[in-house]
């Protein structure tokens, strides 16, 4: 691909150059440099893709789901064949290192994965005589053409929480991918076309807010699954649902984990670097916040500080790189406003990150991970999602202390506790009002045979992706009762 050239669309199996008046550049943001630009498409090619995808549905539907899993056995292969290419290419536009980029595209093909199962999970259920000679079953069926909208932070994972259900359960789809890092869809597109699915079933569609409006608005499209943050969530979830649309909407999250004194210190501090710190802070999943109890106080400030310190920081692609850029120079700039605000409310910087020098990268956009201390629970930087790599600590006197602090915040994505107490955990898990827990872990993600959870501001609707869940939003149950004489 030229590097400059406006990347394509791609409609009923075509490779379409978009009419967009606008387009924006794509920017490595390692170093500054302009990779290729995005089309802000217009109305008229979201009514293409649509028309494609609803033109292709009946004859998909009927499809065998056995014939239709086998595009994505060819799917997985393909993924597996291009792994590296793809990671490469998800660094490039996004920042994050290639080993991050690779452990994204794995959850990605793990999802595949679990799709593939589909003539089993889409199963119905059915009972004989619920009268004399009468029977009664449920069957479940595709709901038509679907789509998603997707963030920046996993340019290629996050549309496999729900493409591959979608397109197993015999719907058809659009996916509109942020357009700060359209470029991994573009090749995982390429790979789509190699496994010869028929016209229609998936489409490309790249753009911005005119876009997702569009999609919002289009009769045509019955369902919508966003990721990103929580304002566009909301937003996109009642815009959707006022158009009669099935929606799932992730929102964003201010995650925290909490340390109490009889966690093994070396093995909570590497995890909660690796949480707070991994991909530059950009995960939905990352620690925001720590919450030291009691005598943890003591041996975690130090060795968070010293651990935050230690990480090397620069253009992903290099070996040795252990955290990239954030996304934008808007990003950086945003991240530190924060954290000086974070400092005017009495927070004490234990490691400030803001303004390095990265050799080489002059024009990336960089900041080290950055420890605060005495965090005040009620000031805006322990309520606010940051998505950079900024941990803050809280000290509380006891675990009921930290669950209560938790649990008035706003938003339900993750939490985690360290500990070698069974009770402790379970009290934790009892009762944290967050969808997605971890127990010595330090982003717990759910593997792509569970639901990817999130409660509260952080998701909006019922149904999340990921597994079970997928297949429920990806299909309409019909109950049929029967009488033969
Ligand atoms: P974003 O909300 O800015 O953008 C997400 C998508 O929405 C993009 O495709 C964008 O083009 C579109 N969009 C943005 N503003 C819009 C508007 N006004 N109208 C219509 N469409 C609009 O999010 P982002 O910055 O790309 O991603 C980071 C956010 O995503 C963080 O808040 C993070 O927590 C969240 N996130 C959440 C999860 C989760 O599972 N809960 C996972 C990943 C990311």
């Amino acid at each position: 691909m030229n590097q400059q050239a406006q990347i394509p669309n791609y409609i009923n199996n075509t490779w379409m150059q978009s009419e967009a008046s606008d387009q924006l550049n794509v920017t490595n943001p390692a170093t500054g440099e302009v990779l290729a630009q995005v089309p802000l498409s217009p109305v008229e090619e979201v009514n293409q893709a649509a028309t494609a995808a609803s033109n292709a549905f009946d004859e998909w539907r009927r499809t065998p789901p056995v014939q239709r899993v086998q595009y994505l056995f060819k799917l997985k292969n393909l993924l597996e064949e291009n792994i590296d290419d793809i990671a490469q290419t998800i660094t490039m536009e996004c920042g994050k290192t290639v080993s991050e980029a690779k452990g994204e595209m794995r959850r990605a093909i793990e999802n595949v994965e679990v799709a593939c199962g589909i003539p089993t999970l889409m199963q119905g259920t059915n009972l004989e005589d619920i009268a004399s000679g009468i029977d009664e079953f449920m069957i479940r069926q595709p709901v038509g053409v679907c789509a998603v909208i997707a963030p920046f932070n996993f340019p290629g994972m996050i549309t496999f929480w729900f493409l591959p259900y979608a397109i197993a359960c015999g719907n058809t789809y659009i996916v509109k991918p942020s357009e700060k890092v359209p470029l991994t869809m573009q090749k995982i597109f390429q790979l789509l076309e190699q496994t010869g699915l028929p016209e229609g079933v998936v489409n490309l569609v790249n753009g911005g807010q005119e876009t997702v409006n569009a999609i919002l608005e289009h009769p045509e499209i019955r369902a919508i699954s966003f990721v990103g943050s929580t304002d566009t969530a909301k937003a996109i979830y009642a815009k959707a649902a006022a158009h009669g649309k099935r929606v799932q909407c992730q929102g964003g999250a201010k995650n925290p984990l909490i340390v109490l004194p009889d966690a093994d210190p070396q093995f909570t501090v590497n995890a909660t670097a690796d949480s707070a710190f991994g991909c530059a802070g950009q995960r939905c999943l990352a620690a925001s916040l720590a919450f030291t109890v009691g005598g943890a106080q003591n041996w975690f400030t130090q060795a968070i500080s010293d651990t935050a310190t230690d990480r090397v920081v620069g253009n992903g692609l290099d070996d040795g790189v252990q955290m990239g850029p954030v996304i934008t120079q808007e990003s950086r700039k945003r991240i530190e406003s924060v954290i000086q605000s974070g400092i005017e409310e009495g927070a004490r910087v234990l490691v400030d990150g803001r303004y390095p020098k990265i050799s080489g990268c002059e024009n990336g956009n960089y900041i080290r991970p950055t420890v605060l201390g005495n965090i005040d629970p009620e000031g805006e930087i322990a309520k606010t999602e940051i998505f950079g790599p900024v941990l803050g600590l809280i000290h509380v006197q006891t675990i009921d202390d930290a669950i209560n602090l938790i649990n008035s915040g706003s938003y339900g994505n993750m939490a985690c506790l360290f500990t070698s107490s069974g009770a402790s955990a379970r009290k934790f898990r009892y009762e944290a009002q967050i969808g997605n827990i971890g127990i010595n872990i330090g982003v717990a993600a759910p593997m792509a045979f569970f639901p990817f959870s999130g409660w509260k501001d952080s998701f909006f609707g019922d149904l999340h992706g990921q597994s079970w869940d997928a297949v429920d939003f990806f299909t309409q149950k019909k109950v049929v009762v029967e009488r033969w004489n």
